[in-house]
């Protein structure tokens, strides 16, 4: 058994690959919503905490949609 509960294991670190973020300081992996780097506390530029984040964006255009097509269907979309 090569059953190793002491850390991540490499399989664990590529599974939460997609939520970390190399910084460019010091070349360590740290969290994607992490402000500062952990490792040498670096910190991550704001330049996207400008507006909604996308996902906010595109779940009110869909709300917008369907709220405006419920209108136009005359409440009859049933
Ligand atoms: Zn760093």
């Amino acid at each position: 058994m090569d059953d190793d509960h002491e850390g991540p294991s490499q399989a664990d670190i590529e599974r939460f690959s997609n939520i970390t973020r190399t910084c460019r300081e010091c070349k360590k992996e740290v969290f994607d919503d992490a402000a500062v780097c952990y490792h040498c506390g670096h910190a991550f530029g704001a330049k996207e905490d400008v507006g909604m984040p996308t996902w906010a964006l595109v779940t009110t255009g869909v709300i917008l949609v369907i709220f405006l097509v419920f209108i136009m269907g005359g409440g009859n979309i049933f």
